[in-house]
């Protein structure tokens, strides 16, 4: 079977170096809802060496920062599952406390019927995670 993350077409790709692709998961629900997707199909964490594990944390990081400073949500959700696709990825999800989940995850039973909020543009959204990947590579 052939793996969804290895084969995806990447329209929606947000930005990407050579490791990792910053993915918009386009839920029109949670329109801050990115994905972090490693380039190479791997399992799991401990299966990257130990600077691998710190760039794509980084990566996630970035995107995290980048949400923060963009959207201003309530919370930010980091997830790694890969139950259903054992490719390691990243889910970077901006939160609102009445968005249709909250304070569940948006796995979880509906809450209510949410607001519509606007997705980042995604040029600003690229251009902040080079700023703060740029941040944090002066920073060490
Ligand atoms: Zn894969």
């Amino acid at each position: 079977m052939e793996c969804p993350l290895c084969v995806a077409d990447r329209d929606d790709l947000i930005w990407q170096d050579g490791h990792c692709h910053v993915i918009a998961a386009n839920d029109t629900a949670y329109p801050g809802y990115f994905r972090v997707v490693w380039k190479e199909h791997i399992a799991e964490m401990s299966d990257l060496g130990i600077f691998a594990r710190h760039h794509f944390m980084d990566v996630v990081f970035a995107v995290e920062s980048s949400l923060r400073a963009l959207m201003n949500p309530d919370k930010i959700n980091l997830a790694s599952l890969g139950n259903q696709v054992p490719h390691l990825h990243w889910h970077v999800i901006a939160r609102f406390a009445d968005d249709r989940h909250f304070p569940e995850s948006i796995w979880a039973l509906e809450q209510r019927r949410a607001p519509a909020r606007a997705a980042p543009e995604r040029v600003a959204l690229a251009a902040r995670i080079d700023a703060e990947l740029a941040r944090i590579s002066i920073a060490r």
